[in-house]
């Protein structure tokens, strides 16, 4: 009899031993029973063991498919460092499982020629393993990324292209399949399960090389992966809202110190923390060079006159406009004139969101929906007042205000699958569309060719968040959407701000490198990248039971040697779903100490987010 360590896929507990007569390999899928339940449960062979004292049970099946090595070293990583079991780190993974190989044929019949900067900025890729292409838009860094991947396949090697989940534009999937053909595969979260089992069979067969694909595409069964690219790396997509709450770019820089894998990170805003341990190349020069014009309005959020007539002028010179607003639907607060209570979520302690197009109140966070109520439901007389705009207010008024104009929403609600964006971003670089209004997605590193306005409203809100990164995430947003201005020849940007002097700084005086470089100095001894900071939830129906846990831990660690509580108590988003929550920030220069407390918190109610991104 053989005694097997077992890890169970997207489960909580640590590995367990089970038996079989069978000599199964590490890394083997299986098939166990938990504690006499009737469903098998799916697992992996972690670790061969010796006859345990207590009786075992046996592995009831044993499958083809398996996790290599590297998979199962890096997934130990994840649940290190990540805090959580084998088991659910184990489980974002594709597993290998064996198939007849296909003859390596190479097709490529597409040569790229490199500017001089180009040039130097991929020979500065090929001489560190991990590099930072910090290159401002439309300084031509795919032309690197196409140069790096076929370099990597020539060797007969993998390369994996990796970009934030809603930026894979259809110009970008056409010019990598122009490029590759069929050695290319796109892989997001929305493709079919049809689809995704006949590309794992086809980059297990080594038909197909490279894969361009969102964060899951990193856990992928590669036989051999010579190269990772993690286009827009300052994305905080990368970094997964769930257990394990992994950041793929970190991983993959991970990857690229322990393994033969090449790792290129891109940016034109890059995060503080790969500019802090990266080496990077600086591409300053754009093909298109492109003189740029900011206005600042020292208005409220709001269309005025001023805005109004520059969209008017724009479109009549047959340009297009973009307009960015960091909310959806209508507006975000509904509050009574009379008594001044705002209307809220009955499960959430948010604002709901007013959506005229559904006749409805809107929660953000639950989906809770409502009818628009006559009077304040809490004073019963008083009338509702809305504020703070967003993209479907903008949208119906400029409908309203020019009639004879195409106006198009980018946002989560009227972009809700990958056909959608395809669709949308198609009509608008054919110019069927004058003004694009949307969120962030706007600025997800799409081309849009004719657009020679930005406007940008209500940036404030995001400088005004509670988090350290306030200043970095407000900055690379705004150039990220001034970006999409003026790629051939002028552009124009207009921001709506009370924060003229910082933003005016480093988008005229200086530039991003230099905010860098300033806010790095500003984070010496406090903050990421230089102390590591985790942030703890204890969440609960009761909010009783969730502030006892809390205030045993705070109790338990405020003398901790090594590490400092930043600050306890209610989230900001005190309830969610009808679950009241209460947070705590650690912060320690010892990441061994950190995580050995991190590894200590075992009650079920706890959340931990190691490098948060609040
Ligand atoms: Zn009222
Ligand atoms: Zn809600």
């Amino acid at each position: 009899m053989f005694f097997y360590n077992v890890a169970l896929l997207n489960s909580p507990l640590e590995p367990l031993t089970y038996q079989s007569v069978e000599d199964i390999k590490i890394g083997t899928l299986v098939e166990v029973s938990l504690q006499r339940r009737a469903k098998l449960q799916k697992a992996v062979i972690v670790k061969i063991v010796e006859k345990p004292s207590f009786k075992c049970v046996n592995i009831k099946e044993i499958s083809t498919y398996f996790y290599d090595d590297k998979m199962l070293e890096t997934a130990s990583f994840i649940s290190k460092y990540y805090v959580c079991s084998l088991g659910e780190a184990l489980s974002v993974y594709t597993p290998f499982y064996m198939v007849e190989k296909t003859d390596f044929k190479e097709d490529i019949n597409y040569t790229i020629e490199l500017s001089n900067n180009q040039q130097k900025a991929y020979q500065f890729t090929q001489d560190n393993k991990v590099s930072l292409l910090f290159a401002n838009t439309g300084s031509g860094k795919t032309e690197i990324y196409i140069t790096a991947i076929k370099n990597i396949i020539s060797q007969q090697k993998q390369a994996l292209l990796l970009l934030p989940e809603i930026s894979l534009s259809p110009q970008m999937e056409q010019r990598l399949t122009k490029v590759f053909g069929e050695q290319i595969a796109i892989w997001h979260s929305k493709i079919q399960k049809k689809k995704k089992e006949s590309i794992i069979e086809d980059l297990l067969s080594g038909k197909v090389k490279i894969i361009a694909g969102a964060r899951s595409a990193l856990f992928l069964p590669y036989v051999n992966l010579g190269l990772i690219i993690v286009d827009e790396e300052h994305d905080d997509s990368y970094k997964s809202a769930q257990k394990p709450r992994l950041h793929v770019k970190d991983l993959s820089i991970y990857i690229g110190n322990k393994y033969d894998t090449q790792v290129i990170l891109g940016s034109a805003t890059p995060s503080l923390s790969t500019f802090h341990k990266v080496p990077y190349f600086r591409l300053k020069e754009t093909f298109f060079q492109s003189e740029k014009q900011i206005t600042f309005l020292d208005s409220n959020l709001e269309l005025n006159d001023t805005i109004i007539n520059k969209i008017k002028e724009t479109i009549d010179n047959n340009n297009q406009v973009i307009v960015f607003l960091p909310t959806r639907a209508n507006f975000k607060y509904q509050i009574c004139k009379e008594c001044g209570d705002a209307i809220e979520c009955p499960f959430c302690s948010v604002s709901l969101s007013l959506h005229k197009n559904h006749n409805a109140l809107q929660c953000h966070y639950c989906n809770y929906t409502q009818a628009i109520p006559k009077t304040c439901p809490s004073c019963k007389t008083g009338t509702i007042e809305s504020f703070r705009l967003g993209t479907a207010e903008v949208y119906e008024q400029l409908q309203n205000i020019l009639p004879s104009k195409v106006v198009e929403k980018f946002d989560r609600d009227s972009i809700k699958t990958n056909t959608a964006l395809k669709k949308t971003l198609k009509q608008f670089n054919d110019n069927k569309i004058d003004i694009l209004v949307g969120t962030q997605m706007l600025s997800k590193g799409h081309d849009y060719h004719n657009v020679t306005l930005a406007v940008v409203l209500g940036i404030d809100s995001i400088l005004n968040m509670t988090s350290y990164k306030v200043r970095e995430k407000a900055l690379s947003l705004l150039i990220q959407i001034a970006g999409r201005s003026g790629r051939k020849g002028f552009g124009e940007v207009l921001i709506q701000t009370k924060n003229e002097d910082f933003f005016h700084n480093y988008l005229e005086v200086s530039d991003y490198e230099d905010f860098l470089k300033d806010e790095l100095k500003s984070r010496v001894d406090l903050y990421p990248p230089y102390l590591r900071i985790a942030r703890i939830i204890f969440s609960h129906k009761n909010a009783f039971i969730a502030k006892k846990e809390l205030d045993m831990y705070v109790n338990q660690l405020k003398d901790h040697k090594e590490l400092d509580i930043i600050g306890f108590g209610e989230c900001n988003i005190f309830k969610i779903s009808n679950n009241y929550r209460y947070e705590m920030l650690l912060r320690s220069n010892n990441v061994t100490k950190l995580l050995s407390v991190l590894h200590s918190i075992k009650t079920p109610i706890v959340s931990i987010d190691m490098d948060t991104l609040y």
